[in-house]
């Protein structure tokens, strides 16, 4: 991913955008390469993105590694495989049937517009796609964006609660900004970069997480230039 930041052109004339590239550079040299996603085809992405929902990470991952030692991580068995077998699979990811119904509504979507390939979703017109994949039962924006991100290398930003705390922080979003609102800001203001989104929005989930608490940790964090001196805007 540090090839993102090396194709970067030129000093930037936005503000916005040259102080959005003096975080995401200052959290490349503190954390490094994040390297998401962990998976093996963009469709395991996506079924991870799915099974992540409202839960942490390591029961996903579970239920993906369960779903890969039954072979179901492809769209044409996973469509074919019964809601009961899925849930029992999936059960490690919490709330089971409805990842498993999430799963197979996907897959079957997936399979009905692109014959499962994702090559074809790199592809087709963004926007219009979003739209169609938002209406996916049971895909919010966030999960949605996950998939195009990840998954399909598309330049979406995924302005998750993590990016919006840390961003808001530092008033360059409003307190309570919602995700779209987000979305936009960051898109607007950044190089329409898949691989830029991708390492960014890891680093500000890497940053709250280890600083950008409920009580963040200013003093030893990699962003605290930016505060100016002043401390950080509030957001509950
Ligand atoms: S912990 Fe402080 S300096 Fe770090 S991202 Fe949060 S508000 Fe900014």
């Amino acid at each position: 991913m540090l090839t993102a930041w090396r194709r970067i052109p030129g000093p930037p004339r936005d503000p916005v955008k040259a102080r959005l590239l003096r975080l995401y550079r200052a959290l490349l040299a503190r954390h490094g390469p994040q390297r998401w996603w962990p998976a093996r085809t963009p469709f395991e992405v996506a079924v991870g993105a799915i099974l992540t929902q409202h839960t942490a990470w390591a029961g996903a991952a579970r239920a993906v590694a369960a779903l890969a030692g039954a072979r179901l991580v492809t769209a044409a068995r996973l469509a074919a495989c019964d809601l009961a077998t899925l849930g029992a699979l999936v059960r490690p990811a919490g709330t089971w049937r409805l990842k498993a119904q999430r799963l197979r509504d996907f897959t079957r979507w997936l399979l009905a517009r692109f014959g499962g390939d994702f090559r074809a979703m790199r592809r087709a017109p963004l926007a219009p796609l979003r739209r169609e994949l938002r209406a996916v039962p049971g895909l919010g924006p966030e999960t949605a964006d996950a998939i195009l991100l990840y998954a399909a290398a598309r330049p979406v930003f995924v302005a998750d609660a993590y990016t919006r705390r840390v961003l808001a922080r530092h008033r360059l979003l409003p307190r309570g900004v919602d995700y779209e609102t987000a979305r936009a800001f960051l898109e607007a203001h950044l190089p329409s970069d898949p691989a830029l989104f991708n390492e960014f929005h890891a680093l500000l989930v890497a940053v709250a997480k280890s600083h950008c608490r409920t009580i963040p940790l200013c003093g030893s964090c990699p962003l605290r230039f930016d505060l100016r001196g002043r401390p950080p805007a509030r957001t509950r």
